[in-house]
């Protein structure tokens, strides 16, 4: 065991690609002999991505031409995040695994930090996309999705997520550490493979910006943390409340912008994954993998299509933001979806066609 945020008995073994990205393999267990070689002839890495400060909003935005030779919905033989098996050379060597880690082969963001270059009076701020980019494999199964993990499964990707949180963190220039899967066609997402992904940003993304200001005014008129009034506010009301267990709740939100948007949060507040207890951990996996489950009950289509979202506090915003991870979907019916337009798009105002308390109800409903 080499990650000093695992808990036994996961181990960690680093390897790397052919084109000298690194492989990280996660096995519940003894460790697993991982030293099969990566055999293919791989192209160099595609050049850096950039970043820029948009002047009007203060929004960062990633400049990341070089992505659209990615690939794109390959056939399921062809899938890069399967192993490697029966002379067939995937982005993983291994015959099998367990949770697979790698740098994504078509980063947003790579590499180290440079000094942001001004333009025009100091209105164009920009730079380098510093940061990383990975791949989070849940199972070498192709055909499973998050919702049919074990539990001990769940819980070696939640060491994952914290070993990478941890590690990432670290990097320098690195300033948040998000953690997220997108699931389904519908989604947009281009591999079907079970996997999510771990966006090491230089920068603030701008809704956690957001939630920061509204966390220090809070903060500035109450004296209190806004993440504990409001989890205690959703607990007390009940209304919301969509599955409670020890250390965990989860609440439709208030002013939900999505047709079916649930925010867990553990009791205890942590800025990040590295700051979670065993307590916290352990009931973890059962929490959210009933929360999956009762999505893809929700409308009788079997797999709901969904964004799982951690949000971490970045460097500096450790004591006022609370972890806290986002599930929605895009779907409102069994046969609609709901498309971000001109009102959202165009003036990021949400028009949400399900009452939260509509939503929460019918997530109970579904519960088995
Ligand atoms: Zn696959």
């Amino acid at each position: 065991m080499s990650g000093t945020t695992l808990t036994q008995p996961t181990s960690r073994t680093v390897t790397a690609l052919a084109d000298g990205r690194q492989l990280i393999y996660y096995d519940r267990g003894p460790a697993v002999p991982r030293n099969t070689r990566d055999e293919r002839p791989l192209d160099p890495r595609a050049p850096g991505s950039e970043v820029r400060l948009d002047p009007a909003t203060g929004d960062w935005v990633t400049v990341a031409a070089h992505r659209q030779a990615r690939t794109y919905r390959p056939p399921a033989e062809e899938c890069p995040l399967c192993p490697s098996r029966d002379g067939r050379l995937s982005e993983i060597p291994a015959e099998d695994y367990q949770v697979a880690v790698f740098e994504n082969r078509f980063p947003s963001l790579a590499g180290p930090p440079a000094a942001p270059v001004h333009g025009a009076d100091g209105l164009w701020t920009g730079g380098p996309g510093a940061g990383r980019c990975e791949v989070v494999c849940f199972t070498a199964d192709h055909d499973a999705s998050f919702a049919d993990l074990t539990p001990e499964r769940a819980r070696l990707v939640l060491d994952a997520w914290t070993d990478r949180t941890a590690e990432l963190s670290a990097l320098p220039g690195v300033r948040q550490v998000y953690c997220f899967e997108n699931r389904g066609a519908e989604i947009g997402v281009t591999l079907a493979h079970p996997h999510g992904q771990i966006y090491a940003f230089p920068f603030t993304t701008p809704r956690t910006a957001r939630m920061a200001a509204r966390a220090t005014a809070h903060r500035a008129d109450t004296g209190r943390n806004l993440s504990d009034d409001l989890l205690a506010a959703e607990r007390a009301h009940g209304e919301r409340v969509v599955l409670s267990g020890e250390h965990w709740t989860a609440f439709v939100p208030y002013a939900a912008r999505w047709p079916y948007e649930v925010h867990l949060l553990p009791h205890r507040r942590v800025p990040d994954l590295t700051a979670l207890d065993e307590r916290q951990r352990a009931e973890f996996p059962s929490v959210y993998l009933e929360l999956l489950r009762r999505f893809d009950r929700l409308f009788g289509t079997g797999r709901t299509p969904y964004i799982s979202a951690w949000h971490q506090a970045p460097a500096g915003l450790r004591d006022e933001l609370a972890l806290h991870l986002e599930l929605f979907t895009i779907r409102r019916t069994a046969d609609k979806l709901k498309y971000l337009a001109g009102v959202e798009s165009g003036m990021d105002a949400f028009v949400n066609d399900v009452t939260p308390e509509d939503a929460a109800r019918r997530l109970r409903e579904v519960a088995q």
